[in-house]
């Protein structure tokens, strides 16, 4: 496997050419704070004894706290954690978080395992890293295959082991748990409302317009469904098996009625809880991302286009609603082709906004309506969006470089304040 963590931090020195920045920002975030590899023991349904493979990596605290997500996932290692924690860094900068990054995971596949033994697993997780996560220390939140329910658990275990009540250390738990109202479908509608600004800038008319989705999980459900509503045709979606594809685009309510109340992925038309099949090609995953499509939205795992099928891409514009689908060799390609694409960074930072907002109705004890997060959530879009536009513009570069050159001067100012070369050198 390719070093993932050593190529992504490439992205750091082509934006910094385009900003003032001191060059010991760019040093200190090409360093992680920290990295933890544990394993965890669970005793399984049949008695026995087995160990999952573990780890948290926090890569940066100049902002505040770490945060990031947790994922279960069989290919889950280190330099995939490693990198997805350095973009929680910049996520968080993006869209002006007081929060540093982090990520986690276990490497486990989580369907092979009943409600009990993924229970166990997720308060095991705890147990080994409670030392070093904290509501003003290192937040964790859910990631690919881990939800509310899993939220609600380790924020219980902790809980426990501080002998307190510690709603704070967690995020994305269950509204009874000290969940915050529209977390569920945060990263999506942040997705949704990217899309809808590039609706103005672009002049789509929403019927004209036809979606592949790569990725049918909570992001990639979310997202399809909103832009479903507003009348886009959603002509291709897929899962980690698999996808469909119809020209005259799908009911995308029915496809997640199917999707998860059957775990199965299939053309359906719903009426109540009767489904139909509906006319669909099969397709793989490969061939969605090729397909002849105005948007196409990664939503599922990380390097799905790299230096081997970039030039198969046909979409003009790309949003990517998962972490970094788009390799650093990639984005080379897509920009000689002229495809805008809306980066991840940018694109799903919804989810950690609102993560934010959780963890300060947790902190104030106080919630907020449905309405009021969502305002917040368009407000803060629009306005991270616009900042990475204007400077796409003024320097007339791609939009990562631009969203990464916006994330960096926030950053470059922290670590500034802090004292760099010119305040500590000797003085003549
Ligand atoms: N896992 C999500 C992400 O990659 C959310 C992280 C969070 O809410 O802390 O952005």
């Amino acid at each position: 496997m390719t070093d993932i963590f050593s190529n992504v931090i490439r992205r750091l020195d082509k934006a910094a050419k385009i900003i003032q920045i001191d060059p010991e920002v760019i040093h200190q975030l090409k360093h992680l704070t920290a990295a933890m590899e544990f394993s965890i023991p669970v005793r399984m349904d049949s008695g026995e004894l087995k160990y999952f493979k573990a780890y948290r990596a926090q890569h940066n605290n100049t902002l505040g706290p770490t945060k990031g997500g947790i994922r279960y996932h069989p290919m889950v290692c280190m330099d995939e954690v490693k990198s997805l924690a350095f973009w929680m860094t910049m996520k968080c900068s993006v869209v002006n978080l007081p929060f540093g990054g982090a990520k986690g995971g276990i490497c486990v596949n989580p369907k092979e395992l009943s409600p009990m033994e993924l229970e166990r697993l997720s308060r095991g997780f705890i147990k080994r890293i409670a030392d070093f996560i904290g509501p003003d220390v290192d937040i964790p939140a859910p990631d690919v295959y881990t939800n509310a329910m899993i939220m609600g658990w380790m924020m219980d275990e902790y809980s426990k082991i501080v002998r307190h009540h510690v709603p704070g250390v967690i995020t994305g738990k269950p509204i009874a748990l000290g969940g915050s109202l529209g977390r569920e479908d945060a990263t999506g509608r942040g997705a949704y409302y990217c899309i809808k600004e590039l609706e103005k800038r672009l002049n789509w008319n929403p019927k004209n317009i036809r979606v592949a989705v790569q990725g049918f999980g909570n992001a990639g459900q979310h997202v399809a469904k909103l832009l479903f509503e507003d009348g886009y045709k959603i002509v291709a979606v897929s899962d980690s098996k698999g996808g469909v594809y119809h020209s005259d685009g799908f009911d995308i309510d029915s496809l997640i009625y199917m999707k998860n109340s059957s775990k199965i992925l299939k053309a359906v038309y719903c009426t109540e809880s009767v489904c139909e099949e509906v006319e669909a090609e099969k397709i793989t995953n490969e061939e969605l991302l090729a397909l002849d499509v105005d948007l196409l939205i990664p939503a599922a795992l990380e390097n799905q286009i790299t230096l081997s099928n970039a030039s198969e891409i046909k979409a003009p514009v790309i949003v990517e609603v998962a972490n970094g689908p788009i390799s650093t060799d990639a984005d080379e390609v897509l920009q000689s082709r002229d495809t805008l694409v809306v980066p991840d960074i940018l694109a799903n930072a919804g989810g950690v906004t609102v993560s934010y907002f959780e963890w300060v109705q947790n902190k104030i004890g106080y919630y907020w309506s449905e309405t009021k997060v969502r305002e917040k959530l368009h407000s803060s879009m629009l306005r991270e969006f616009s900042a990475v536009c204007q400077m796409k513009k003024d320097k007339k570069v791609d939009m990562r470089t631009a969203a990464y050159a916006h994330g960096l001067c926030r950053i470059g100012e922290a670590v500034s304040a802090q004292g760099t070369r010119s305040y500590f050198a000797p003085r003549e």
